[in-house]
Formats: C-alpha cells, sequence, structure tokens
C-alpha cells in the first residue's frame, strides 16, 4: 500500500513538473519583445533659396508640389475651385499635423493680379517657416500650434498684370450690410466659399504698394468692436516692419464697400491688409529680398497673435454708414461726417 501511494506521489509531482515546465514555456513566448521606438525628430526640407524673383502661377505651384513630395508630413495642396479660364484655384498649408494644431491662419495675395510683388513675399514666407521646421525654435512652435494656409494667387487669370476681373474690382466684391446676398465674380467667390470651410483665426490679404498695413473698417466710421486687438497686434507690427497701419477707411478719404478686410472680420476672423512694397510691377529678386527681410518678424508677430484674438461677432455690431462728404475747396480737402 505504502509503495503504491510512493509511486502515486511520484507520478503526481511528474504530471505537475511537466504542466508547470508548459505553462512557463507558454508564458515566456507570450511575452512581446519591447523594442524602443526612436521617431526620428521632424525637419524641413533644406530650401536653398526662398527670396525668387517674379514666378508665374505654374512655376509657383510645381514648386510647392516638389516641397510637398520632399515633406509630405508638413506640406499638404489642393485646389478649392477653378478660375474662369479653367486654372485651378491653389491652396497649400504648413503645419505639423501629428501635434494636432489648436489655430488657423491664412495668408493671401493677389486678390488684385496686378500686384505680384505680395505674391513673392508670402512664398518667401512659406518657404522660410517650411526650411525652419525642426531647426529653429520659434517656427517649430508656430507650425505645431498652427495650420498656416498660403494662397499665393487669389485672381490666376488676371495675375500678373491685371487689377479688375470681368471689368469689375475683385476688392469691392465681398458683400456687405447693405448687400449681404452679393454673388462675387468667380475668384472672390471660390475665395468665400473656401474660408467659410476652412474657418480660420484669422487672414492676412497681400496687395501693393505703400509699405501699409489697413484694418477694418473700410466701409464705417463706427469703431470696430477688436479695436484694441487691432491696435495692439498691428501698431506692434508696424514698428517691426517700419510701416504705417491705419483703418481702410482712412486709405482714400472716402469709405471703401465690399472689401476683403471687413468681410473676413465681419465673419469671424483677426483680418488685416498688407500692402507691400513701393511699387506693382514685376518683382526683382532684389525687392522680394527686402521686403522679406524688412517684415519677417513682422509676420512671425502676426501668425503668434493674430490667431488668439477672440472675434467679436459680426451680428452683433451696430452698424451704419455715416454720411460723409468731402469737401473741397482750391487744394483743401476735408472729410465732414454727421
Ligand atoms: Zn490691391
Amino acid at each position: 500500500m505504502k509503495i503504491k501511494i510512493i509511486i502515486c506521489c511520484i507520478l503526481l509531482y511528474i504530471v505537475y513538473d511537466y504542466e508547470k515546465n508548459k505553462i512557463l514555456q507558454q508564458s515566456i513566448t507570450v511575452i512581446p519583445k519591447v523594442i524602443p521606438v526612436i521617431e526620428p525628430i521632424l525637419k524641413g526640407p533644406d530650401i536653398e533659396d526662398y527670396t525668387l524673383p517674379y514666378q508665374s502661377y505654374d512655376e509657383i505651384i510645381n514648386m510647392v508640389k516638389d516641397w510637398e513630395k520632399n515633406s509630405p508630413l508638413l506640406v499638404e495642396t489642393g485646389t478649392y475651385g477653378s478660375s474662369e479660364k479653367g486654372q485651378d484655384n491653389f491652396y497649400f498649408k504648413i503645419s505639423n499635423e501629428k501635434k494636432q494644431p489648436q489655430y488657423k491662419t491664412m495668408i493671401t495675395a493677389c486678390v488684385h493680379g496686378n500686384e505680384p510683388w505680395s505674391t513673392s513675399t508670402i512664398m518667401a514666407y512659406s518657404g522660410y517657416m517650411l526650411s525652419q521646421y525642426g531647426k529653429d525654435d520659434r517656427i517649430t512652435k508656430i507650425l505645431d500650434s498652427t495650420e498656416v494656409y498660403f494662397i499665393p494667387v487669389i485672381s490666376p487669370d488676371t495675375y500678373p498684370f491685371r487689377r479688375m476681373v470681368n471689368g469689375v474690382d475683385p476688392n469691392r466684391e465681398f458683400p456687405s450690410p447693405k448687400n449681404p446676398d452679393k454673388k462675387s465674380v468667380n475668384p472672390v467667390q471660390n475665395m468665400r466659399d473656401f474660408f467659410l470651410k476652412i474657418k480660420p483665426n484669422s487672414i492676412l490679404s497681400g496687395h501693393t504698394y505703400g509699405r501699409v498695413y489697413l484694418v477694418p473698417w473700410g466701409d464705417s466710421r463706427s469703431p470696430n468692436p477688436n479695436e484694441k486687438d487691432y491696435a495692439n497686434i498691428v501698431g506692434h507690427m508696424a514698428k517691426l516692419s517700419d510701416y504705417k497701419w491705419e483703418k481702410a477707411s482712412q486709405l482714400y478719404g472716402s469709405l471703401i464697400v465690399g472689401s476683403d478686410c471687413d468681410w473676413y472680420h465681419r465673419n469671424g476672423a483677426f483680418s488685416i491688409v498688407m500692402e507691400f512694397g513701393s511699387h506693382q510691377r514685376k518683382p526683382s529678386e532684389n525687392d522680394t529680398e527686402t521686403e522679406f527681410e524688412r517684415t519677417k518678424e513682422a509676420f512671425l508677430s502676426f501668425v503668434e497673435e493674430s490667431v488668439k484674438v477672440n472675434i467679436i461677432a459680426d451680428q452683433l455690431i451696430q452698424y451704419y454708414y455715416e454720411p460723409c462728404k468731402i469737401i473741397r475747396y482750391k487744394n483743401y480737402r476735408k472729410i465732414k461726417c454727421r
């Protein structure tokens, strides 16, 4: 009997030992090997020269598509419509989407086709920012937190020679409170639709010339509800770039109805016009470089600060046109308002 019990115990132990080893082996094979994944630091492409002379619309698009090919994680290109002559309305966006940027800004040029110096300068901004991503802390921080949209030419059919589109000034083609249902000429209508789809926090509209920033309103002399924000941000930009700044309504001495600056603000964006440079010809390389160096700091400051402004909604604006008269007598001119 004793022997039987001993044999039984031995057998039980052998079975127990076998099962234990089996489980141990299984558990060893189940544990996955942990290999630490070190993500490479994302860096922008080496762009040798971003301050270029005048480029045609196609040259700009091809250049940006090359940037996208080299840096697909930082550059996105696309279209938002087509012109009357069948050209794409082209945009591109620079940002690091992996960081889930919380802000959006739009940098545009050439709603007036005959102002190509604005295009060459904003293209210099984009090339500079892209090439400095992952190298310059400030630029990296901006592109981690903000999607920066660029529209190098809003009116491609008239670029670089003509201001008017179908016989009208495209920058008087935006809806105004007196004409809220306005249908705009093609490039402006497409731009409006794109803007409302993206809903950027801020927008810069590049024009030439005069080295001046314009802020809303153009069509009213009543104060803008974000007056202080404009004074702080654009006042600082003016100092950084040695530009002037004023309300759009002050530029010509008369009110401007239907302009980009007012419409963008009324639709929720901090909105400025930037009148680049000192002429409306095709820019030379030196022109672009001069304007880029002069305004680079102001531009970066715009992108950093403008996106954080809380825009007071257009519906809340008690809007009215002030009846103003321009009184002329010999060389004397005065604007008299109610
Ligand atoms: Zn213009």
